[in-house]
């Protein structure tokens, strides 16, 4: 498949490059990589994003080339699709990009939908960094100092900082490559870990408040709402990271923390809920449960409900989840 799709980027001479909403180091690392690689071929090339960069990712390369607007659809000869377990997760350009000439899926969710005319999906791959560092090296391109920070940033915070289950010898070798390219490991991690905003600490102080225990004591709860955003004035980015407070506490297998999502209706609101676990709880099969998806480890779904009924339901899995029921 991977020269299927190396035919298919040689060939074109207009590309779109996108990830998903709301993106993380890795969907930046990768589209901002594939991006400057495909620019390196003298291609003509479009990088979107529907959300704004957060400040953390500021610092990288090139990352103003990474916009919010796209030209008409059929005027690109490819479309490449990355870190999106399903096509939706780009956001509203979505319904657009699936009338696209050639959709290239390139992910490592366990849950992607293999969506798109081509797909290179891997989950063993600790990011979908890692995919493009693959992808750029079969077509015999250069890692400047641009691409080597990018894919760097891409595997350091997919694989929370080389913590999690997916951190091997592949991705400290290609951190070592991106290293000898120019990546500087203490400057990405001052950008990307070293400053919070006042917010974003007031916010994680909200959210440690929120925090709730099932009865049985498997599954850590806390929630955010737009109110508390506001009184922060923080946003959607600021949220990263504090789930990783409820993954902690001693006994808990499955940590969940609600947002809300701006801009939902009265009564029902819309939320997003990301879930992370260690070890054998398989998060990802709980997301899909909700209709969403994600990783093993880490996987998240987006509903409309009230924050009870959210609440109740997530308990309620920590009666029915194989792993989660048993006491003690
Ligand atoms: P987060 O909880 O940080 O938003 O996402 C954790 C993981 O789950 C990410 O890899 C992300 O791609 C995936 N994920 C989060 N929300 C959704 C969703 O609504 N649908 C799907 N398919 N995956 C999601
Ligand atoms: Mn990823």
């Amino acid at each position: 498949m991977i020269n299927r799709i190396i035919d298919q980027l040689k060939k074109s001479r207009k590309v779109l490059v996108v990830s998903h909403a709301n993106p993380d180091g890795d969907a930046i690392g990768a589209l901002l990589a594939t991006g400057l690689a495909l620019k390196s071929m003298q291609k003509d090339v479009c990088m979107y994003n529907e959300s704004p960069i957060p400040a953390v990712y500021r610092f990288l390369p090139s990352v103003r080339m990474i916009g919010q607007e796209v030209d008409a659809i059929e005027s690109y000869d490819t479309i490449l699709v990355l870190d999106c377990g399903s096509i939706e997760r780009v956001g509203d350009l979505a319904p657009k990009i699936k009338n696209g000439k050639t959709i290239i899926n390139i992910d490592h969710h366990v849950t992607n939908t293999q969506f798109g005319d081509l797909q290179l999906i891997d989950p063993d791959a600790c990011a979908t960094a890692e995919i493009i560092y693959r992808l750029i090296k079969r077509l015999g391109l250069k890692f400047d100092c641009p691409i080597a920070t990018a894919i760097y940033t891409g595997i350091l915070t997919d694989t929370g900082s080389f913590r999690f289950s997916s951190t091997n010898q592949k991705a400290f070798a290609i951190c070592a490559d991106m290293i000898e390219n120019g990546a500087n490991p203490y400057e990405v991690a001052q950008h990307v870990y070293g400053h919070y905003s006042l917010g974003r600490i007031k916010l994680l102080n909200l959210a440690l408040d929120s925090l709730e225990i099932s009865p049985n004591g498997k599954i850590s709860i806390m929630a955010l709402t737009q109110d508390m955003m506001d009184m922060t004035r923080t946003q959607e980015e600021d949220i990263d990271g504090i789930i990783n407070y409820a993954r902690r506490i001693e006994d808990v297998k499955v940590a969940a923390l609600i947002h809300e999502v701006a801009g939902g209706g009265r009564a029902r609101r819309q939320y997003h809920v990301s879930l992370r676990s260690d070890g054998d709880i398989n998060v990802a099969l709980i997301a899909a449960q909700f209709g969403g998806g994600g990783h093993a480890n880490a996987a998240g779904f987006s509903v409309e409900a009230t924050l009870s009924d959210l609440k109740n339901k997530i308990v309620e899995l920590s009666e029915t989840t194989p792993g989660l029921c048993e006491m003690n």
